[in-house]
């Protein structure tokens, strides 16, 4: 997911040199998820996979611990976001029907 103009202030200062770490030193040019191969044609869907690091437990940009991330290939980057704006989306129905979130006050 390319990084919106909007949010660059809020990665970290070492943003590029985190997601190299985790793309090419841990993850070995490999999605961590599928084990899809950065460059080559992605076993499934037969496009050029193109590794990014994607925010797995939290989405906030600043939350870039590197337990927090992963080496995705588009596939599983796309799924896996598809899952949260799902979840998102659910979240604010709820606050607008006037029910707690998950995570909502109990008080
Ligand atoms: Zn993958």
């Amino acid at each position: 997911m390319p990084i919106r103009a909007e949010n660059k202030t809020r990665y970290p200062k070492d943003w590029k040199l985190r997601s190299l770490f985790v793309r090419v030193y841990r993850a070995r040019n490999r999605c961590e998820w599928c084990g899809a191969k950065n460059g080559e044609p992605h076993p499934i869907t037969g496009s050029k996979v193109v590794l990014t690091t994607a925010h797995v437990f939290d989405h906030r940009p600043e939350a870039a611990s590197l337990l927090n991330l992963a080496a995705l290939c588009q596939r599983c980057h796309n799924r896996h976001d598809a899952k949260m704006r799902q979840f998102g989306r659910r979240e604010r129905t709820m606050e607008n029907a006037g029910q707690r979130g998950l995570f909502g006050d109990e008080s």
